[in-house]
């Protein structure tokens, strides 16, 4: 296995190397594959894990993880390539892990968006919220304030410029730390203004405007050019000029249009440590009970294993109350019906010992005594890094200003490097837990009864071994995204079907996840709706061959052949 140092973030060819290195140690488990090339040309890496010797992952039901569609969330990455070595490591060790490669199948892309991440880990960084295309428009701004490493420090960080009406002034315990003017605070005290760390393009002498989600001509969220609930940019910041447009996502849309064996997906983020689910655009009630109940199974598991709470997008993770983000890789619920989690890894706050369970709200308002620990805490934890102490600097345009403030890469966006091992090693066990929960399709019986003269009767019994339907969700249901479990059955020459087609619908199999406790007074009407078969009559000689195939969009395929003969009385094969 290759020894990857969790505590560094690689860049893009060291990534390449660490996932080729993956598959030449385990080629059985492991296979690579380009989805895709980004707006600058890199390829787009999907591992797929699965023991082959047990089927092609085609042919299995299957799990989506990513990371790092945003540019500085580097520890998605690393998760990624985190839970690839654990999957590895514990092939054959760990039950859990041995039975899911066995039977299913994980698609992991660790680095949805290379671009932007190599911006973000050049010796100059460049910062951009997303992909690295200009957009909304094809041209470097002409004004304003660019945001860029001005010093050669290889940081972005803040500039502050003494202004008697500034908004900012020293801490009253700490005075390298900034925090708002209290209200009524007298005009003409030790103020400052505050700004990115960059430069301005004609400068008027009194405007400083900052372009785009992150103070660059790089406006693009990748997040939100899925094609669920799509909005224009008036609406939905970043969401490119139609669905899909961006090649990144358009590639991880293709992706699942062509794998309707993902029966879910989880895209990895940074930060707040959350477990989010959907609906992003809507309140609970406004959700399918069932898979509300599910998505709730899924976040409790989840607190359980990563410690980490799961909340709904729309009731607790809104960015302005009742404004809410679409276009967003929820699609894959929103649209395919399959279970989605964003996971906003990594929670600084928490970190620092800040008693505070809002998400959002707490950087727009909080109490300068948790500015106070925070800082405390980023220089004990990354001394010098996470909160860079000022320095004057010429500033071409503004004259003289001084250089520091939060790193936010370093501490918020990322935790520093001895934390994120630690951190996305929370991970592993709950995202092997929600691909084993997927439906499975699986053999359960074949007869071959000999009925007299050369004809025969076939019956292929099969079952859904898994908790989940599988259609997976109701939503899935509901927009008609499987066509329920097909049996073929294929004769060779000679031989005819008297009874029944050569390709049977066996509708939907249901799993327990439905199922109501022991206590419930309702009733289950339907025990045995995990089964299905199918049967023909054929007329064929003794000793024939035929095949038999059983798929199911979701819950995999399996094939399997029969001979006929007259050897049991009770047409056990
Ligand atoms: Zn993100």
């Amino acid at each position: 296995m290759p020894s990857i140092d969790f505590s560094r973030f690689p860049r893009y060819d060291t990534l390449v190397a660490h996932l080729r290195d993956f598959a030449a140690e385990r080629p059985r488990l492991v296979e690579l594959r380009v989805i895709g090339q980004s707006h600058e040309k890199r390829d787009i890496y999907v591992v797929v894990i699965t023991n082959s010797d047990t089927g092609p992952a085609h042919d299995k039901p299957a799990y989506w993880i990513d990371g790092n569609i945003h540019a500085t969330e580097l520890l998605a990455s690393t998760a990624c390539l985190y839970f690839i070595q654990t999957l590895l490591g514990g092939y054959s060790t760990d039950p859990d892990t041995t039975r899911c490669l066995d039977t299913r199948a994980f698609y992991i892309c660790p680095r949805v968006n290379p671009d932007g991440a190599e911006w973000a880990l050049a010796e100059h960084p460049r910062l951009v919220r997303s992909g690295t295309r200009r957009y909304p428009y094809d041209e470097e701004p002409v004004e304003g304030l660019i945001t860029q490493d001005i010093d050669g420090d290889g940081r972005i960080l803040q500039m502050r410029v003494a202004d008697p009406n500034g908004p900012w002034k020293p801490h009253p315990l700490e005075p390298r730390l900034l925090v708002r003017r209290d209200p009524s605070d007298a005009p003409g005290g030790e103020y400052f203004r505050v700004l990115p760390e960059g430069l301005l393009n004609n400068y008027d002498g009194v405007h400083v405007p900052v372009p785009g989600l992150a103070g660059n001509a790089q406006g693009l969220d990748l997040n939100r050019n899925f094609p669920a609930l799509w909005r224009q940019e008036f609406e939905q910041a970043g969401a490119g000029p139609y669905p899909t447009s961006e090649p990144e996502v358009r590639a991880i849309v293709e992706f699942f249009v062509s794998h309707p064996n993902i029966c879910g997906g989880t895209s990895l983020h940074t930060f707040s440590g959350a477990l989010l689910r959907p609906l992003g655009s809507q309140p609970d009630d406004q959700m399918i009970p069932e898979d509300l109940w599910t998505f709730r199974a899924q976040g409790r598991k989840g607190e359980e294993l990563t410690g980490y709470p799961a909340i709904s997008v729309w009731h607790d993770f809104q960015y302005y109350p009742n404004q809410f983000i679409s276009g967003s890789f929820d699609w894959i619920y929103e649209h395919l019906g399959r279970f989605t989690w964003t996971v906003e890894l990594w929670n600084p706050k928490q970190a620092a010992g800040i008693d505070n369970n809002e998400w959002i709200h707490w950087f727009r308002d909080h109490r300068v005594s948790d500015d106070l620990k925070m800082y405390t805490w980023a220089q004990q934890v990354a001394p010098g890094e996470g909160y860079v102490d000022w320095r004057p600097f010429a500033h071409p345009q503004l004259g003289p200003v001084e250089i520091g403030g939060w790193q936010r890469t370093a501490i918020f966006s990322n935790p520093p490097p001895q934390l994120r091992e630690q951190e996305i090693a929370r991970l592993p066990k709950w995202l092997l837990w929600l691909n084993l929960i997927g439906p499975k399709l699986e053999l359960r019986e074949l007869n071959v009864v000999a009925l007299g003269g050369d004809s025969w009767r076939v019956r292929l019994v099969v079952q859904n071994s898994g908790w989940l339907p599988s259609y997976v969700s109701k939503m899935g249901l509901k927009r008609k995204q499987t066509r329920g479990v097909l049996a073929e059955i294929a004769l060779p020459a000679g031989a005819r079907l008297l009874v029944g087609k050569p390709r049977e619908e066996l509708g939907e199999l249901e799993g327990w996840a439905h199922l109501h406790t022991g206590i419930s007074f309702w009733p289950n009407n339907r025990p045995t709706a995990d089964l299905a078969y199918a049967e023909w009559v054929i007329e064929a000689r003794a000793g024939t061959e035929i095949g038999m195939v059983s798929w199911h969009e979701r819950a995999g395929r399996i094939a399997t052949r029969a001979t006929l003969v007259d050897r049991l009385p009770d047409g056990q094969l």
